[in-house]
């Protein structure tokens, strides 16, 4: 049974379904790369204007915040703007084939639901609550972003290392994340882990030669890459089960013409795994096979080191009111529980800080960033995170010990300066 407050929210959530199940497909259909949300950020503000409520603070180039309420709790909430590169999806944006594949439109629409509801009734509740919209999730079209950097529009690649480093998330208690996911089985993950990563590339440096008259005059760098990519493959049997280590990556840059020898080949790759602790061990393992399979036959290779995402650890105690706000609208037996996922968002970059979650929720159908993702259950997408949403904010408003709890339990896991060195600490 809801309390009065939640179900007339709840009522009200469901009485704008259609409005925001056309909320939830026009941003779908409006996908944009990281630190591109401007079109994104338009129809969100739109949104916005028409229920009363506006933007108050602008942060990492194209991430934006609503508050609502005054004083203390203060709660976040939070949800993430950018799409990733997905070729062939049919709602792809036809240059930057940027598709909402990964679901970040869902997160923006049910939060923005929830922050509507949550609003007819601000007035007779005390506290905050702060829905931020955070770009650049994805790691991916660096170039871009390293344009961005030395224009001086962002100082770190991705929105949230922006906003932690800028002091957005400094005034608040606690967060509530939510992340699409794409299970057979499962309608909600609650508790689960991410994985750290650090991103590499590497350009294998040959010598250009005719590839029929002369190849004894030239050093292969695709040949490199191969051998590399071999390396990699032999060292993949040394890796334990339970640190669930992915080394994957593309070919940027294969030669720059058929008929010579190729002198120069990118390769782009992630190193993660689940736990933590072996990260750098690993990634030294790969820079080791780089450089030692270049020597092999005569190249030598560049390795580029970029610190990826920390990995995400949830906070139980915030986790306990989400759960209970879950099963107000789904059965025990399709909650998944304290999952160990290779997956990584920046998101594990603010739990070193605050207190946040991250629950997962379906009603997506196809593989999460590929080319059949799609919305499958509107309802269940939008109208049911909302009102779970909505619920979880109500309960931390309605009873602030929650929040004192959730404060107390915390532990902050690094200081301020030690982050921006670990974010300067490129190879
Ligand atoms: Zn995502």
């Amino acid at each position: 049974m809801l309390n009065e407050l939640k179900q007339k929210t709840a009522d009200y959530v469901e009485r704008h379904k259609e409005e925001t199940i056309a909320l939830g497909d026009e941003l779908f259909n409006n996908p944009e790369l990281g630190f591109h949300e401007f079109k994104t950020g338009r129809i969100i503000e739109k949104y916005l204007e028409e229920h009363g409520l506006k933007i108050d603070k602008r942060f990492a180039y194209t991430g934006f915040s609503v508050t609502i309420g005054s004083g203390s709790p203060h709660i976040g909430i939070m949800a993430e703007l950018d799409a990733i590169p997905t070729r062939g999806h049919p709602c792809a944006d036809p240059e930057s084939t940027a598709a909402h594949a990964c679901g970040h439109s869902t997160q923006c629409t049910a939060m923005l639901a929830a922050l509507d509801a949550i609003s007819q009734h601000i007035d007779e509740l005390k506290g905050t609550v702060t829905l931020y919209f955070t770009p650049a999730e994805e790691f991916t079209d660096l170039p871009y972003r390293q344009k961005l950097v030395k224009e001086g529009k962002i100082r770190y690649l991705s929105g949230k290392e922006n906003m932690i480093v800028d002091h957005v998330f400094d005034d608040v208690d606690c967060i509530i994340h939510i992340h699409a996911m794409g299970d057979p089985f499962y309608h909600f993950s609650v508790g689960s882990t991410l994985a750290g990563f650090v991103y590499k590339k590497i350009t294998f440096i040959g010598k250009a030669a005719h590839a029929a008259m002369m190849p004894h005059l030239g050093v292969n760098a695709l040949n490199e890459c191969a051998l590399f990519l071999n390396a990699v493959a032999y060292l993949r049997e040394t890796f334990r089960d339970e640190d669930m280590v992915r080394i994957h990556g593309i070919i940027d840059e294969g030669g720059n013409t058929v008929n010579s020898i190729p002198d120069k080949v990118v390769y782009e790759c992630y190193v993660r795994t689940a736990n933590y602790s072996i990260l750098q061990t690993l990634n030294r393992q790969v820079t080791e096979a780089a450089r030692h399979c270049a020597a092999a036959i005569g190249g030598s290779c560049i390795v580029e080191d970029i610190p990826g995402y920390f990995p995400l650890i949830q906070d139980e105690t915030l986790n306990k009111t989400i759960e209970e706000n879950i099963l107000d609208y789904a059965d025990p037996s399709i909650i998944k529980h304290n999952e160990t996922s290779v997956a990584a968002g920046d998101v594990g970059d603010i739990c070193l800080f605050k207190p946040i979650v991250q629950y997962g929720y379906n009603g997506i159908s196809g593989r999460i960033h590929g080319a059949d993702m799609r919305i499958a259950d509107p309802y269940e997408v939008y109208i049911t995170q909302a009102k779970i949403i909505t619920g979880c904010v109500l309960d931390l408003l309605q009873e602030p010990e929650r929040v004192a709890e959730i404060k107390k339990n915390f532990q902050v896991k690094m200081t301020l300066e030690d982050y921006i060195k670990y974010l300067n600490s490129e190879e």
